[in-house]
């Protein structure tokens, strides 16, 4: 095939320049296995960042592969207009992993997180006859003409005005908020915040809430324990339905739980999933209850390649995996062991500011100076290079920029966890 260089001209002069790269020294990527990537000269790179957070059991899985390669020679289009044994036996795999009477009970598929997220916001509107919608400042829900929206990223110049209807709450960051880890009572007043808003800035009656219990793109903010809970509450005393963006979040990453949501007590009204569930193969899915499908009914709506045969026969193959491998308890074991690791890193490093995260949902925020919080997006940058250069593959996100995003596919070892750990502290003795 191509050379790397060939694929930078290739790209250049071909595809549109608001595709971005990673990395300064273009990185082409030809093979993946398991938890490790592999570039042309065959130089090995443990993905800790797993695609963008896509890559749930592992690059190439053989199991997953199996799946997609018996399901392309079966048949690998059907469109929803006619019935097919792997769609329905996904959604009802799907559904059995709904917490016990939540009334979770209806899939809609569709290829990716934003449109999910769109079916799921137009729900919640047709559902309540309401139009106001909260999002939570620095939430990322994907990149659509209605989900740019509600993403809101401070430093994120989008093109267009924002709009109608959309309302941005408070972050609950307890970093970089107004109400810090110090505070006992900072879940009551981020909250409050939501009150605050449907009170003053909506007719009262709203259509939905939306959240990811913890941000993904803004930089791993955890949601305070008893914010979400709280939340719900004003939401519903609104007429609101909740909605939990579990794109990043789900199928066992947090450790704890299958669901993000579950950490928080509480059982939303609709839940978003796409990413780690199809391993990297475009599928999504918007769950609610039946009462909340039934809107579905007075409408037309269509999505012509959501849930083909090919991405929900791999799904399926992923969802035997999490199980079979004990996929969630992995994360919750290998995530201990990164916190406690990064955290002895955080003692001996002074610009490291804040490390947070639950399971396999790790944020490392780089800093200036621990008092001031200046972000330190170049030593961030400088740091990201010099990983890559000793194969460590890692993402970065956050509102400024400076946040590291550590979230591995889930199969991830005890001695990858070590070796990631040793390149990161090398990275950072350099500085
Ligand atoms: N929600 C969350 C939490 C996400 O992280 C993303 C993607 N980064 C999306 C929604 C949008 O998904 P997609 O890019 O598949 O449209």
């Amino acid at each position: 095939g191509p050379s790397t260089a060939e694929v930078v001209s290739l790209r250049r002069q071909y595809m549109n320049p608001g595709i971005f790269a990673y990395y300064k020294k273009p990185l082409m990527l030809v093979e993946g296995n398991g938890q490790y990537v592999y570039d042309e000269e065959g130089k090995q790179y443990l993905d800790t960042f797993a695609g963008i957070v896509t890559i749930s059991v592992g690059h190439c899985h053989p199991k997953v592969v199996a799946a997609g390669q018996k399901q392309l020679e079966t048949i690998m289009h059907t469109t929803t207009i006619y019935y097919n044994p792997e769609v329905a036996l996904l959604a009802k795999e799907l559904i059995s992993k709904m917490p016990e009477g939540s009334g979770l009970n209806r899939v809609y598929f569709t290829n990716s997180g934003s449109e999910a997220n769109d079916l799921a916001v137009l729900m919640s509107r047709m559902y309540t006859g309401a139009y106001d919608m909260i999002s939570l400042r620095n939430g990322y829900h994907g990149m659509s003409e209605g989900m740019r929206g509600l993403t809101a990223l401070k430093n994120w110049k989008f093109a267009v005005p924002q709009a109608f209807g959309v309302h941005h709450a408070l972050n609950p960051n307890r970093y970089r908020g107004p109400f810090g880890y110090d505070d006992p009572d900072s879940a009551h007043k981020y909250a409050n915040d939501v009150k605050d808003l449907i009170d003053h800035a909506t007719p009262g009656k709203i259509a939905c809430y939306i959240a990811e219990c913890i941000q993904g793109v803004g930089g791993t903010v955890v949601l305070p324990d008893g914010y979400l809970k709280e939340v719900y509450k004003h939401v519903r005393d609104a007429g609101g339905l909740c909605i939990a963006d579990e794109v990043q979040t789900g199928f066992g990453r947090t450790g704890t739980h299958y669901w993000g949501f579950e950490g928080h007590g509480v059982i939303p009204d609709i839940v978003v999933v796409a990413k780690g569930m199809g391993n990297g193969t475009p599928i999504a899915a918007v769950i609610t209850r039946e009462d909340v499908a039934m809107t579905m009914k007075t409408g037309l709506h269509f999505n012509t390649y959501g849930g083909n045969p090919v991405s929900c026969a791999i799904a399926r193959a992923v969802l035997k995996i999490i199980d079979e491998e004990n996929i969630q308890q992995n994360a919750y074991e290998r995530g201990e062991q990164y916190m406690e690791g990064l955290l002895k890193l955080q003692k001996k490093y002074d610009f490291i500011g804040d490390v947070r995260g639950k399971g396999l949902m790790i944020g490392l925020e780089m800093v200036k100076d621990r008092v001031t919080k200046e972000p330190a997006v170049e030593e961030t940058l400088q740091v990201m290079e010099r990983c890559r250069d000793m194969g460590l593959l890692i993402g970065r996100g956050g509102l400024l920029g400076n946040v590291f995003r550590i979230k591995p596919p889930m199969c991830i070892s005890e001695a990858d966890v070590v070796f990631a750990l040793d390149v990161m502290d090398r990275a950072f003795g350099e500085l």
